[in-house]
């Protein structure tokens, strides 16, 4: 589905990405881990286009997504290819990010409606249908600053669901929320992954790493330090001492 093909990226100077091979299959569930500022963000960002890596590739179902300007740097290959792209990966924030003037389904229904360039009425019978799907029907009309946290951020996922997404990306989508409405937020995507949901999940949800993820990655430094299955992972005598230090943190 998406490969990113060693990796890198600094700013300015700074190295911040360094190196980094990463396959995600369809249908898989890649959990990513790691220290504040050890990348995670940044590497879920250029898998969106949100930021383009200094070296290497992005490939897209075989094609890559970047290209090379006259400096030789990394950017979009087109605006158009661009929003296509983002299209059909779609992400889901910490901060949720809906739009504040627009009520629930307006918020929904936007995207498809001129991006995916569908009838207003379809689009309105498909957000219904999402609304449903995150259990929040009877919030349609209302606008966001009325729902709770983990209200908005099932709308941010049924907004981002509505675009038919090929995958999905969360960074750290439940870490702004109070703990007791961190669970609804967690079902749903589990519930997603089920469905068989192709997704990149930048938390520190342990319990979800272990239960849904497919893969749990740890980055630290701009590196990933292990790629094993949760079973793997999170054994006991799993060797790595950086991993162990971060995990004892979590806690
Ligand atoms: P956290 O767990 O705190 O969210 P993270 O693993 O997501 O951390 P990133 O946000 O990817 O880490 O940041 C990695 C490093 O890159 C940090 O040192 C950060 O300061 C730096 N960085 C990120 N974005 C930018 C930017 N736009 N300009 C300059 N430096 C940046
Ligand atoms: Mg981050």
């Amino acid at each position: 589905m998406l490969q990113l093909a060693n990796i890198k990226k600094s700013f300015n100077e700074k190295k911040v990405i360094k190196g980094i091979d990463l396959s995600v299959r369809k249908g898989e569930v890649v959990v990513i881990v790691g220290p504040s500022g050890s990348g995670k963000s940044t590497l879920l960002r250029m898998m969106n286009a949100l930021e383009y890596p200094t070296e290497g590739d992005i490939r897209l179902e075989g094609e890559s997504i970047l290209y090379k300007d006259i400096n030789g740097k990394h950017t979009s290959r087109n605006d158009k290819e661009l929003s296509k792209f983002r299209a059909e990966i779609g992400m889901v924030f910490q901060g949720f990010h809906l739009f504040a003037h627009k009520t629930v389904l307006e918020n929904i229904i936007e995207g498809p409606i001129y991006v995916r360039k569908i009838k207003k009425e379809q689009a309105i019978q498909e957000a219904e249908y999402l609304l449903k799907k995150v259990g929040l029907s009877d919030k349609r009309d209302q606008y966001p600053h009325s729902l709770s946290g983990g209200q908005q951020q099932r709308i941010a996922i049924a907004r981002a669901l509505a675009m038919k997404p090929k995958m999905l990306l969360f960074d750290e989508p439940t870490s702004a929320l109070d703990p007791e409405l961190v669970g609804e937020v967690l079902i749903v995507m589990k519930e997603l992954a089920l469905e068989g949901m192709t997704m990149a999940v930048v938390t520190h949800e342990m319990g979800f790493a272990r239960e849904v993820g497919d893969r749990v990655i740890f980055i630290d430094q701009g590196v990933i330090v292990q790629d094993a299955p949760p079973e793997k992972f999170f054994h006991t005598t799993n060797g790595n001492e950086r991993i162990r230090k971060f995990l004892s943190t979590l806690s």
